[in-house]
């Protein structure tokens, strides 16, 4: 059965723009298109869902998340977005290794394992696609996943 894209998505990204309201964070969707895809529904929501939490946590309060699909050469692109801390270069090669954490300290706020993004890889993989991270501009972060159609 196939999925629209768009409203998958906004699935996913409802609840945050409910919560968004009050922690001033802002949850951005733009989707360019508009059609049917084949997908694992199940898996591309935890995997969107781990993306944007991370892109909530590690961001300000008056941060913005832009959500974004496209399809390029027959795949399917997903991108979170974020305008938040960022990430350093050390941290882009390890960002998806099980466990590892930048923030070390054990912070309450930004509190994890460090397994979100092992998981997330795992998914991606499984679907034979891609999964990279990017610097965002100004500043922020960019997780970019390819999955073929
Ligand atoms: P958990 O998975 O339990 O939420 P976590 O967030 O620490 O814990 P991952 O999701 O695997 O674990 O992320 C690993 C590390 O990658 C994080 O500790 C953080 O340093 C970095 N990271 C992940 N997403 C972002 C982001 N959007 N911006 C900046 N750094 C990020």
């Amino acid at each position: 059965e196939g999925t629209n894209i768009s409203d998958f998505l906004s699935e996913i990204v409802s609840p945050y723009q409910e919560m968004a309201e009050f922690e001033a964070k802002k949850v951005l969707l733009s989707v360019e298109v508009d059609q049917q895809v084949f997908i694992d529904r199940k898996r591309i929501h935890q995997l969107m869902v781990l993306l944007i939490d991370n892109a909530m946590k590690y961001s300000d309060e008056d941060a913005v998340v832009a959500i974004s699909a496209t399809i390029e050469k027959k795949k399917l692109v997903l991108t979170v977005a974020d305008t938040g801390r960022g990430i350093s270069e050390e941290a882009k090669k390890h960002v998806f290794d099980r466990f590892y954490r930048e923030d070390k300290t054990g912070n309450r706020e930004t509190g994890g394992t460090g397994l979100g993004l092992s998981i997330a890889e795992w998914v991606v993989h499984a679907h034979n696609g891609k999964i990279i991270v990017l610097d965002n501009k100004p500043k922020g972060t960019i997780f970019k996943v390819t999955l073929p159609l």
